[in-house]
């Protein structure tokens, strides 16, 4: 990863003087013909003059990439002066249009990642890298071996006012209230290596993955203007791929949605949960709590290890996944006591060791539990927390929607686990 804490860039960019009016491919190339070489300083000035109008603080790119205007999707640019997503930049377009109406002259291309300067029609070259940081918080890229060294980094990160966060430890805007449990699943395949470091490597031509891969990218980028990320672009794409069944504005279990997801991935990244065991294959391990009823008078206790020998006995494990994914069912609705608040659900804790054996040595990455709210009117609402290892920095942090906060590693288990991905050591 380049070095986070470094100083943003603040030089202007220079004009390309060979070819000052390279075209992207859009039909308009009649604009800045009259960019000759005469013309080349009095353009370097306008440019000057034009970078010093970016703002920064106006630009968000957490939004679906089309027109305010025309709600067109192709050939849109966002003014670099007030962050309007325009169509452009033909002197008919709304980017040129813009241009004149309001004076702001910067525009880059969201499919090209270019810059022009507009009425004038001429790119804007940054040799010196004066605009990577718009360019990456746009659309981030990793090599190789920024990739191969995530876990190892232990690098604070600095929004645009310099506010500190934890690359891949952002937190997620809950839009409606109602998205927490959507929440926690992104954040958890964006710690799961196998899982990540392949969208961080690669792209795709469907709109589920390539939305899939922008949202795990922008959430390991060192270079965020603000420490958190909205989950609006990627939630509408599986709202769509769902036919509804996901969206924003209706709460569903992380179970559910992890299972979705994992359906829509690619076959070699779905391959990485699949095990098997008593004679048929699985992409996650229901695992049953012994029931609990409001007579308790102490809170239930149980071992995860007791848990998994016991299904390991009952149905005896052929092959071992490289991701184990547990899931606990702590809905109890059918033995009748919702009469009584609380009572529904399965508070037992779950005492679980540093490593688990599962045929294999399983490590926690991620733990996703749930909280119950009692709610003003009696009807009790839940809420869904994740709990990510930061191997790094070897600690844990939780996030609950733009919450992030570090947690004792010995109080991680006094919160009702609902959904575990486990690591396979080797
Ligand atoms: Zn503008």
């Amino acid at each position: 990863m380049p070095q986070s804490d470094s100083e943003r860039p603040h030089k202007r960019a220079k004009l390309d003087q060979k070819n000052p009016i390279e075209n992207d491919g859009e039909n308009d190339n009649d604009i800045g013909k009259h960019a000759n070489d005469g013309e080349t300083n009095r353009l370097s000035q306008v440019r000057n003059l034009y970078f010093n109008t970016i703002n920064r603080h106006k630009l968000d790119f957490d939004f679906e990439k089309k027109c305010q205007v025309t709600l067109s999707k192709s050939n849109v640019y966002c003014c670099l002066v007030c962050g309007k997503y325009l169509q452009g930049r033909s002197p008919t377009s709304q980017a040129y249009l813009h241009s004149l109406d309001v004076n702001h002259h910067l525009f880059i291309s969201f499919s090209t990642l270019k810059t022009f300067a507009l009425p004038e029609g001429f790119e804007v070259k940054d040799h010196d890298g004066s605009l990577d940081d718009i360019k990456e918080l746009i659309s981030p890229a990793y090599t190789k071996d920024q990739v191969a060294s995530l876990d190892k980094q232990t690098t604070t990160a600095r929004d645009i006012d310099g506010n500190p966060y934890r690359p891949g430890f952002i937190g997620l805007n809950n839009v409606k209230g109602f998205n927490d449990y959507s929440n926690t699943v992104l954040l958890a395949l964006g710690h799961i290596k196998a899982v990540r470091n392949y969208y961080l490597l690669n792209s795709f031509k469907d709109s589920f993955n390539q939305e899939l891969g922008l949202f795990i990218r922008r959430m390991w980028s060192s270079k965020q203007f603000r420490p958190h990320i909205s989950p609006a672009e990627i939630m509408r794409v599986v709202t769509e791929e769902s036919k509804n069944r996901f969206n924003l504005t209706q709460q569903k279990t992380p179970r559910d949605f992890f299972l979705f997801l994992l359906h829509l991935m690619p076959h070699r990244v779905r391959k990485s949960f699949r095990g098997a065991a008593g004679g048929s294959s699985f992409l996650m391990i229901p695992l049953k709590l012994p029931r609990t009823t409001v007579f308790n008078d102490e809170t239930p206790q149980i071992n995860l290890q007791t848990l998994i020998n016991q299904f390991e006995k009952d149905k005896p494990v052929k092959e071992a996944p490289r991701v184990l994914l547990l899931h606990f069912d702590r809905n109890q609705q059918d033995i009748q006591l919702d009469s009584v608040s609380g009572s529904a659900i399965n508070n037992t804790i779950i005492n679980f060791p540093q490593d688990l054996q599962f045929n294999q040595t399983y490590k926690l990455v991620a733990n996703i539990v749930q909280d119950v709210v009692p709610g003003s009117s009696g009807e009790d609402t839940i809420a869904y927390k994740i709990q990510l290892y930061d191997k790094g920095r070897d600690q844990w942090l939780q996030i609950h929607d733009l919450k992030v906060q570090e947690i004792e590693r010995e109080l991680l288990f006094l919160h009702q686990s609902v959904l575990q991905v486990w690591e396979r050591k080797i």
